[in-house]
This record gives structure tokens, C-alpha cells and sequence, in this order.
């Protein structure tokens, strides 16, 4: 058995790599392959609109919503965001935790004036800093609510006025939480609903029209909810693997289910390395991700030979990010807390020979 801890493309439920690599030879009995048929048919229409309708309903968005499968990766939202929100003389506010975050302000500010009014920069990223105001000149506030690179996640959000954009490609769907406390949400698929190459946009509808730049039109996001996100041709087969994992959550239990799982599986591995003098995590308690796992082997070499003990123990992607090392454990919710037990297993033998 392989243990896929990877942190994006991650692994994705069993039974949907079953049902899309069926759809590939024969789509829903049509003697099709879904690679093959038009995005303006009623077939793709009916799975788009499923997908569409299990994003509302696990959600629980009100009316004021638009729920958009845009191309692209999360990467693309942060230039489409500001583009479509922010006026050059105006001011966004960003909170500056981590690599993503920081990709996400240098893009923003092509656009307008950004503000960087929370930042845990003083601590290496390893926590989440709740300890800031915002001007009520800010246009929107801008937050990754899980920090895939460093290990850190948002477990309460800012209480404010200001519109709430956030990035959750590493954390969507992971729990459940008020989702219209936000005003913009977008996730690349490939970490917890689906394939890459396409991105979820959700956006209350009255965000939009205020600015006065001139949009290209597939950047629009306007333009993309008067199309039904049938601007051009979407990324079909992408849409339809997120359609089938999120038909997946529901079936499993939803939000609440995922939510149980991702407790489960964090706290065995938090508590496994926090009880092993070799392994150090330095992300605070009340920040620490349950997707994704930071923690080091100060050591070199043996964090080297344990790489590749994982390596050895078919345990794939535990290697910490390029910019931070260490050793990343990637939770996200197809991954079975029989591989995290593994993951521990292999922890405390080590430990025991090692330390
Ligand atoms: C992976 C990731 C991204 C980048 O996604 P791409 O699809 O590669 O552009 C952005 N934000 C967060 C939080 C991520 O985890």
C-alpha cells in the first residue's frame, strides 16, 4: 500500500479515480468518453450543475452567492481578484502568513494599494496572527485560511465589516464553518476537491461593478456568472472529477464527517510527535494546521535517513517544502488515518533506535 502525504495534487478518494477513469473510456453509457463531449451539452451542463449545487448545499450559501469552476490555478485568483475588486487608488488589506499569502500581496499589488496589516514574519510564519485592526478604507481584506507551505491554519476568523476574500485551496471542505461570514472564496481543486486545473470562485454578487478598470473578459468574473461559467470551455474533465468528490463528501457525511476525520487524524499526529524528543514541531498549539503537519529533525542526517526510511516505507511526499524543509505530513480528506497510524508507526521506531 502507498501512503500519498503528498500536499498538492494529493490523493483523491478511491471511488472517484474508479468512477473518472471509467468515464474516460464511457461516459455515462453515451459510447463517449467524457474527453470527448461538448461543454454545452445537457450531459456536461448536468454534471456542472451538480457540482455547482453540492458546492451551494454543503456550503449552505444564501441566494446572494455565485458559485464559479474558472480555469486555472489558485495562482490565477491572485491577480483576478484584485483586478476585478480593487481600483488602482484604492487599498486592499493582506495578512501576510506565509508563501502563499505573499504571492498573493506581490500580484495585488499590481493592481492597487496593499496594506499588510497582520503578519507573523517575526516568528518564522509559525503561527497565526489574530492581533491586528483594519481601516475601514480597505476595500477587502485578504486571508489564506490555511497555510499549506508552513503548517499553519485559521481556526477563528476576523469579526469585521470590511468584505472577507480568502484562499482555501488547502483547507476547502475540510470542516464546517459559516461560509457567508466571506465575501470571496476561491480554491485551486487539486488538494481537497479534485484534479488540477480548475478553480473554485465563490462570490457574493454584490462585490462586484464597482471598480472602474476595464476587465478582459475571461477575467471578468461578472462575465463568468452571466455565462453560467460556460464563458469559453471550461476545464471539463477537471469539473468533473471535483463533481464526484464533493458527491463523495456528501456521501460520507459532509462537512461534519470531513471535519471529524481531519480531528482524528491531526491529533494522532501531533501527539505521536510531540511525544518524541527527536521530532520538533515550532508551530503554537492554537495554529497548528490539521492538513498539513511542519515539524523538523534538527539533525540533518537523520532527518535525511528518515526521508528515507518514509521513502523505503512507500510513504510518499513527507518531504518538507523547498523554502522551509523539515518534513511535511499532508492530511487532506481522502487520506486514511490507517496511513497516518503508519506515519506514526514508523515515527516511534525510529525514535527508539535513533534518539
Ligand atoms: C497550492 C496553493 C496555491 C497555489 O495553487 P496553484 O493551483 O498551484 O496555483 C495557492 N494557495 C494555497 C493556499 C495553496 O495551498
Amino acid at each position: 500500500m502507498v501512503h500519498n502525504f503528498n500536499s498538492g495534487p494529493s490523493v483523491l478518494p478511491q471511488q472517484v479515480l474508479q468512477q473518472a477513469s471509467e468515464a474516460i473510456i464511457n461516459f455515462n453509457n453515451t459510447g463517449l468518453s467524457i474527453l470527448e463531449i461538448g461543454h454545452r451539452t445537457d450531459w456536461f451542463i448536468n454534471v456542472i450543475e451538480e457540482a455547482r449545487n453540492s458546492v451551494k448545499e454543503l456550503m449552505q450559501l444564501t441566494d446572494e452567492y455565485e458559485v464559479l469552476f474558472l480555469h486555472g490555478g489558485a495562482t490565477t485568483q491572485f491577480m483576478q481578484v484584485p483586478m476585478n475588486l480593487l481600483d488602482a487608488n484604492e487599498t486592499a488589506a493582506y495578512c501576510d502568513n506565509g508563501i502563499w499569502g505573499n504571492k498573493a500581496i506581490k500580484e495585488a499589488e499590481l493592481f492597487g494599494n496593499v496594506n499588510i496589516v497582520a503578519s507573523s514574519k517575526n516568528k518564522n510564519h509559525t503561527y497565526i496572527n489574530h492581533n491586528f485592526s483594519i481601516p475601514t478604507n480597505s476595500k477587502y481584506l485578504h486571508i489564506t485560511t490555511n497555510n499549506t507551505v508552513e503548517g499553519t491554519q485559521w481556526h477563528q476568523f476576523p469579526q469585521t465589516n470590511i468584505p472577507i476574500v480568502a484562499d482555501m485551496s488547502s483547507d476547502i471542505f475540510s470542516k464546517q464553518i459559516n461560509f457567508n461570514q466571506f465575501s470571496l472564496i476561491y480554491a485551486g481543486a487539486q488538494k481537497n476537491m479534485g484534479a488540477a486545473g480548475v478553480n473554485l470562485v465563490v462570490i457574493k454578487k454584490n462585490l462586484l461593478g464597482k471598480i472602474k478598470r476595464a476587465i478582459p473578459s475571461i477575467m471578468n468574473y461578472q462575465k463568468h456568472i452571466d455565462a453560467n461559467s460556460l464563458l469559453n470551455t471550461p476545464p471539463v474533465f477537471a469539473i468533473y472529477v471535483a463533481m464526484l468528490t464533493l458527491r463523495w463528501i456528501k456521501k460520507e457525511g459532509g462537512l461534519s464527517e470531513m471535519e471529524k476525520r481531519a480531528e482524528a487524524k491531526s491529533n494522532l499526529l501531533y501527539s505521536t510527535i510531540d511525544s518524541l524528543p527527536l521530532f520538533k514541531c515550532f508551530v503554537e498549539n492554537e495554529s497548528r494546521s490539521k492538513m498539513n503537519a511542519v515539524f523538523f529533525i534538527e539533525n540533518e542526517n537523520l532527518q535525511t535517513e528518515f526521508l528515507n526510511e518514509c521513502k523505503i516505507n512507500n510513504m510518499i511526499g513527507v518531504k518538507g517544502y523547498r523554502t522551509v524543509g523539515g518534513i511535511r505530513v499532508s492530511m487532506y480528506n481522502a487520506l486514511a488515518i490507517e496511513s497516518v497510524q503508519a506515519f506514526c508507526n514508523l515515527a516511534i521506531d525510529f525514535n527508539n533506535r535513533k534518539g
